[in-house]
């Protein structure tokens, strides 16, 4: 009944950590979520009032099928502020999420067998989006000790007349690292020499921490720019991930194609969520630095926290809301008569256990690892960094 397509894909790990963190707490047990791929704060007011207006303006029907004029010169705005780039509106589009966006550039870009080079570790869409649109994901590994960045003769290495992208996306889901500007320059050199597309996923761009100046990749030079299409959107910057609005920014020739797809697909991006993210974009920022100052303690507390723990590691991020912990000195333990060999049997006995929900490495492409989404409070994560110590000390 079901097609080869549907088959082989799997739900996306992280909406079912959430799932199954919100059935034990429906039967009264107090989980430690550290799930959440999400901003737990809510969308500011003056959003949430231009939305309300629309609805009552009557701005309740179709839009262009790839957003509003408004909103794509709010988004042009955006590009040029931030990140010193001018887009005309035919390279822009407005999308149902990012991920949105990104789905409709794998199918406006990819024919069968085309390869897709991802960074390991990985947001988990990737390669499940690239599959789905009938290309093949190729993994770069990179590791904690070079701070996540890539190597750049590996990456050289991968690169054969079959690869049509490779995807960056930084501050990264889940490490929060980040990619120096050299590096930057040195993959977008490869782009050019190799005919590369650069598919840039900078959603996490405003969740940055002290020190970490965000460049786009498409900001390099004029010939990068042409070949790199930027992937964003509000969900992540103003807590407005149930609104669904990304966008997306690159050649004229590839925005079209994802517009013609919207148009045969979802249509326009809600009306008067639009309107939401063109307050978003225009109005006053100051929610953002507010939440980004409380990511801020949080994090400092959750990294200092783990590498207190004896044999964890943790990465410091530069920005989003996740750590990466390296948890393999774990793996090879007892928890009982229960073997811990890999991150998700790890995640398991944390689940079960000790009501942490948290997710496995291995869902990014890296075993030994565990994500936990700091965006959470801070009770709860003193409740379940206190839980995790346990556990740990538990094992033999
Ligand atoms: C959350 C996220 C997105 C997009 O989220 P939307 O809610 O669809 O806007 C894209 N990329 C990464 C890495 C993310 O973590």
């Amino acid at each position: 009944m079901l097609s080869t397509r549907a088959k082989s894909l799997k739900p996306s790990p992280t909406l079912a950590i959430s799932a199954m963190e919100k059935t034990l707490k429906a039967k009264g047990i107090d989980v430690a979520g550290f799930g959440a791929g999400e901003p737990d704060f809510p969308t500011p007011d003056h959003i949430k009032e231009a939305a309300i207006k629309a609805i009552n303006d009557n701005f309740t029907r179709y839009t262009p099928a790839t957003g509003t004029d408004e909103l794509k010169d709010a988004v042009m705005d955006k590009f040029k502020r931030d990140n010193g780039l001018s887009y005309t509106r035919e390279e822009v589009i407005i999308t149902c999420g990012g991920k949105h966006a990104l789905f409709n550039l794998f199918q406006a870009i990819l024919d069968d067998g085309d390869e897709v080079i991802i960074p390991v570790p990985y947001w988990v869409s990737y390669p499940a989006m690239v599959e789905l649109c009938g290309g093949k994901p190729v993994f770069l590994e990179t590791y904690e000790e070079d701070e996540f960045e890539i190597d750049v003769k590996r990456l050289k290495s991968l690169v054969n007349p079959r690869t049509k992208a490779i995807v960056l996306n930084y501050p990264s889901n889940p490490a929060g690292s980040v990619y120096s500007t050299k590096t930057l320059e040195e993959v977008g050199k490869i782009a050019v020499e190799k005919n590369l597309l650069i598919i840039s996923d900078e959603i996490y761009e405003k969740i940055a921490y002290e020190g970490y100046n965000h460049i786009s990749i498409a900001s390099i030079d004029e010939k990068v720019k042409e070949r790199t299409i930027i992937c964003h959107g509000v969900s992540k910057t103003y807590s407005m991930t149930g609104w669904r609005i990304g966008f997306a920014a690159g050649n004229k020739d590839i925005i079209k194609a994802m517009g013609n797809i919207q148009s045969q697909s979802t249509s326009n991006p809600t009306s008067i969520s639009q309107v939401a993210a063109l307050a978003a974009l225009t109005g006053p920022q100051e929610p953002v630095k507010q939440m980004v100052a409380e990511f801020l303690k949080r994090r400092d507390y959750i990294v200092r926290e783990l590498n207190a723990i004896p044999d964890i590691k943790c990465f410091n991020p530069k920005g989003a809301f996740y750590v990466f912990p390296n948890f393999s000195s774990a793996l090879g333990k007892k928890h009982g008569d229960k073997m811990i060999n890999s991150s998700t049997s790890l995640t398991e006995v944390l689940l079960e256990s000790y009501h942490v929900a948290v997710v496995p490495g291995v869902e990014f492409g890296k075993e030994g690892y565990l994500r936990l989404s700091f965006a959470t409070s801070m009770d709860v994560i003193e409740k379940g960094l206190k839980r995790i110590k346990e556990a740990i000390s538990s094992l033999k």
